[in-house]
């Protein structure tokens, strides 16, 4: 493991991956937790849809564990805490935006009041334990986006988590250059960098021009028109309220999320002169070419505003021929089924469909390879740490910083710790990492029982067998067995369904008396002969439980 005069960088999630981010940074036997974030679940991770960093060397560890430092206010980036604060027992650091989102979400799970969340203004520090920590402000899609310079006595990293280069970002500050530019000549030993667009090239795009684009759009849209957006992007918000303005348009917020950022942002000083958004109950009295909708649901998700608006299924909102949806927003990889869907059931509405293909509607909050290069020549740092990507993007911003001058450049994906200094990077040790999934009200690992039967059983079905036997070993009572996701109770499925219940009779006729008094023996015929009749019928191998009951 690691010694004590030496940092190190142990990320357990979001290296090797896009989504849940959790750092840590280890110094003088300490640790420094930077973000806490959570990815979605999919088609493999059946009933689950938040999911985790497995916590378990943190827990190990917590005693050392002396704070998280939250960098913005993105799900990948805090919505973890809610859910793994318990086991971190430890202060929060977070800007007043990030603050009040997270102080919104810990009552879901019972921790009102109950975490210190101690929050730092943008551009501001604060110590703890061994590090002192500087926030940077950084332009990204969520406003407060702060970059951290964690400063040891092994030297000092620049932790720059997701942003952008934005001349005119609109709601919240540019990219801080001169802060950057000071840190890097005060010298860093590595620079943590954002990799999510190491693939494209040029640069990103502005908010600014954008708001130009949309009022552009909405402008030739006739009857009602929404726009979907992810709910914490305030200056898109801000600019739906202007394009409404120019457009002889009101603002309806569709959606919880919409309405929670929109509070906070206010409460942080944004959105400063804006008209009262009008609620979706309300929309209804709007005439159709008044009406201008912020939804939430941009990537398909089933029980957001969109979904239900397209399925014709929301309570207070209807679309129809002649009204317009804008999709301002990045099909995330994963999505595309998901939003493909909405989309095909918008056009059986024929409803207008706008998205970052027909119009510029849409700029990303990452950084493309020409800002790259831009901050690479600020912080002039000799050790570039690609963060924030999947295993090729994290390779391929290793071989683009060498390109771009940087001497050298280190990879660790998750659970590898990688020492920074002093000498030449290493990984040191391998710890367990991995996802947990939030499944209800508890925490399951992801690759454990609960998730791989559940996974099986949605792929499979699942059927019980009941089997009842007198003191003899005899079967008393015809077995019972349901079998849901099998079997459809008409038709062909009925005979099968008869066949299953035959195959467990003769199966248990064939024991011997001896083995019917063998719950384990007992339990593998019945559970063979109910599979071996739904393999043969259906090509699949559902799972059989059995019941044993002796009378
Ligand atoms: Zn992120
Ligand atoms: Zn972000």
């Amino acid at each position: 493991m690691n010694k004590p005069d030496e940092l190190v960088f142990l990320p357990l999630g979001g290296c090797g991956e896009i989504g849940m981010n959790m750092g840590l940074y280890g110094y003088g036997g300490s640790w420094l937790m930077v973000d806490c974030g959570v990815t979605f679940g999919d088609d493999l991770t059946p009933g689950v849809d938040v999911m985790v960093p497995d916590p378990a060397f943190v827990v190990e560890n917590a005693k050392d564990l002396v704070g998280v430092v939250v960098t913005h206010a993105h799900e990948d980036h805090l919505g973890g805490i809610p859910y793994l604060w318990r086991q971190l027992n430890c202060p929060v650091f977070a800007t007043p935006f990030a603050a009040g989102l997270l102080s919104r979400k810990l009552p879901e799970t019972g921790l009102n009041g109950t975490v210190p969340i101690n929050e730092v203004s943008p551009g501001g520090n604060f110590s703890v334990g061994p590090f002192e920590v500087s926030f940077i402000n950084l332009a990204h899609s969520v406003p407060e986006t702060q970059a951290l310079a964690i400063k040891t006595p092994a030297g000092t990293v620049l932790h720059v988590t997701d942003w952008k280069l934005d001349a005119d970002p609109l709601v919240g500050t540019v990219t801080d250059e001169k802060s950057l530019r000071k840190f890097g000549n005060d010298g860093v030993v590595a620079l943590m960098c954002d990799s999510t667009n190491v693939f494209v090239e040029g640069r990103t795009g502005s908010e600014g021009p954008l708001r130009t684009s949309l009022n552009d759009v909405v402008k030739n849209c006739k009857n009602r028109v929404a726009i979907a957006c992810f709910a914490s992007n305030v200056a898109r918000m801000e600019s739906a309220m202007h394009v409404a303005e120019a457009t002889g348009r009101r603002v309806a917020l569709v959606g919880r999320s919409l309405w929670r950022i929109a509070e906070i942002a206010k409460e942080c000083g944004y959105l400063k002169g804006c008209p009262e958004f009008v609620d979706a109950r309300d929309v209804g009295y709007l005439p159709r070419d008044e009406v201008f909708m912020l939804v939430t649901g941009s990537q398909g998700e089933v029980r957001a505003a969109l979904a239900r608006i397209a399925a014709d299924d929301h309570p207070d909102i209807s679309l129809s021929e002649g009204d317009s949806v804008i999709f301002s927003s990045r099909e995330i990889p994963g999505n595309e089924r998901a939003i493909g869907r909405l989309k095909n059931q918008l056009a059986r509405l024929n409803v207008d469909v706008i998205t970052e293909r027909d119009a510029f509607v849409h700029v990303s909050g990452h950084p493309a390879r020409d800002e790259l290069q831009e901050l690479y020549g600020w912080v002039n740092s000799p050790m570039l740490v690609p963060i924030h990507g999947e295993a090729r993007h994290l390779i391929e911003h290793c071989k683009f910083a060498k390109k771009n001058g940087i001497a050298k450049t280190a990879m660790a994906e998750n659970g590898e710790m990688l020492r920074l200094a002093p000498g030449e990077p290493e990984i040191l040790a391998q710890v367990q990492s991995g996802r947990y999934a939030v499944d209800g009200r508890r925490l399951v690992p992801v690759d454990g029982d609960v998730v791989r039967a559940r996974r099986r059983m949605t792929f499979s079905g699942v059927a019980v067998a009941t089997v009842v036997l007198d003191e003899d070993g005899e079967l008393i009572k015809t077995p019972q067995l349901s079998a849901p996701g099998i079997v459809d109770g008409i038709g062909e499925d009925v005979v099968m369904h008869e066949e299953a219940i035959s195959a467990i009779v003769d199966a248990v006729g064939s024991m011997s008396r001896h083995q019917r008094f063998n719950d384990g023996k007992l339990e593998g015929a019945v559970s063979q002969a109910a599979r071996r009749v739904f393999r043969a019928e259906t090509g699949k191998r559902p799972i059989v439980q059995v019941h044993i009951v002796r009378i």
